[in-house]
C-alpha cells in the first residue's frame, strides 16, 4: 500500500503548536512576534505565495509588516529597507519574496538580512551553519521535507537518498540535512548522465528540478519514498516534477502536488519565525 504523505495535515499540526508558542511569548514578553514581508513588483505567483504566507501568520497570531514595493524600486532603496527592518525590534523575521526584478542583485539583498532574522534560511551564515551542523536557521523547504520524513517514521539512517537539483535554496541544503541524518547522499543536476539509473538507486528520492513530470516510473526502485518539491504551472493547475500516476504504485510513500511539500515550506517559515523570536527574547533576557 502506498502511503500518501499529507503536507496539509502536518502543516496544520505545526501551526497549532506555533500558535501556542506565539501566545506564550506574548504573555511572557508583552511583544507580538513579527514577520516583515517584502514583495517587489507584480509577479502574480509571488503575490499568491505572499498572501498564503501572511494568512498562515495571521492564523497563528504572528503580526506581518507588509512592504509591497513597485517593480522599479532601486537596489539602494531595498538595502535601506532591509537595514531598517534589521534594526526594528518588532520585526523578528524578514522574508524577501524571490525572485526579485532583474535589475536587483538578489545575493546582495539576502546577504544584508541579519542571520538571526533570516527566517528563510538563505543567508551564507545560515547555510554555513547548516554545513557545520551547528545551531541556526535551516532553509524552509528542505526542513519541511525532513519534518515529513520524521513524522511519517521514514528511516533515513544508512539509506541511499538521491536529491535531484542542486539549487542553493532547495537541493544543496536538502542534501546536507539528509547527510546530517546519516543518509548516503547523491546529488543530481542538469549535467547528470542517465538520471533514471541514478534515481533507481534511491531509497529516498527528493526531486527539486522545476521540470514537470521529469521523474516517471523508469526512475523508481520498488518501495522508494518519493518527495516531490517541484511546482510547475500546467493548464489544469499545479504539476509536480514527479509523474504521480505512474510513480505512486511503485513507491512506499509519496507526496502529492499540490498538498505535499508546499504547505510544509510555509509551515516551516512560521516555525522559523517563532524560533527567531524565542532566541531574540532569550538573548535580551541575558543582556
Ligand atoms: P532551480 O531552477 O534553482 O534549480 C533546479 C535544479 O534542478 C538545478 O540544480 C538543475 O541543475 C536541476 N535540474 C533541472 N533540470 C534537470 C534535469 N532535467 N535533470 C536533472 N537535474 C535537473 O530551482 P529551485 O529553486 O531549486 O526549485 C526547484 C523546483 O522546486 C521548482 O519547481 C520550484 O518551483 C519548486 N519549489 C517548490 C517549493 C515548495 O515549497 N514546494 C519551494 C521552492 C521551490
Amino acid at each position: 500500500m502506498t502511503r500518501i504523505i499529507d503536507g496539509n495535515s502536518l502543516a496544520a499540526i505545526v501551526r497549532e503548536q506555533a500558535a501556542i508558542q506565539v501566545q506564550e511569548f506574548e504573555q511572557q514578553t508583552g511583544t507580538t512576534i513579527g514577520l516583515a514581508v517584502v514583495l517587489v513588483g507584480d509577479d502574480p505567483a509571488s503575490a499568491v505565495y505572499v498572501r498564503m504566507k501572511e494568512s498562515d501568520c495571521a492564523q497563528v497570531g504572528i503580526r506581518t509588516f507588509d512592504h509591497r514595493l513597485p517593480a522599479d524600486t532601486s537596489q539602494a532603496e531595498l538595502l535601506d529597507l532591509i537595514d531598517c527592518l534589521n534594526a526594528d525590534s518588532a520585526v523578528h523575521g524578514i522574508l524577501v519574496q524571490l525572485p526579485l526584478p532583474d535589475h536587483c542583485d538578489e545575493e546582495e539583498i539576502i546577504a544584508r538580512i541579519l542571520p538571526e532574522k533570516d527566517v528563510d534560511g538563505f543567508t551564507a551564515t545560515s547555510l554555513g551553519l547548516t554545513i557545520r551542523g551547528q545551531d541556526g536557521i535551516r532553509a524552509c523547504t528542505p526542513l519541511g521535507v525532513m519534518r515529513m520524513l520524521d513524522y511519517y517514521g521514514i528511516d533515513i539512517e544508512g539509506k541511499h537518498a538521491v536529491v535531484v537539483g542542486r539549487s542553493t535554496i532547495v537541493g544543496k541544503p536538502q542534501s546536507l540535512l539528509l547527510l546530517a541524518a546519516n543518509a548516503t547522499v547523491t546529488v543530481c543536476h542538469s549535467y547528470t548522465q542517465d538520471l533514471p539509473s541514478v534515481c533507481r538507486q534511491a531509497d529516498i528520492l527528493v526531486v527539486a528540478a522545476g521540470s514537470a513530470k521529469l521523474i516517471d516510473k523508469s526512475c523508481i526502485k520498488c518501495g522508494a519514498v518519493v518527495i516531490d518539491v517541484g511546482i510547475n504551472r500546467g493548464e489544469d493547475g499545479l504539476i509536480g516534477d514527479v509523474d504521480f500516476e505512474s510513480v505512486a504504485p511503485l513507491a512506499s510513500a509519496i507526496t502529492p502536488v499540490p498538498g505535499g511539500v508546499g504547505p510544509m515550506t510555509r509551515a516551516m517559515l512560521v516555525e522559523n519565525t517563532v524560533q527567531a523570536a524565542l532566541k531574540a527574547g532569550s538573548l535580551r533576557q541575558n543582556t
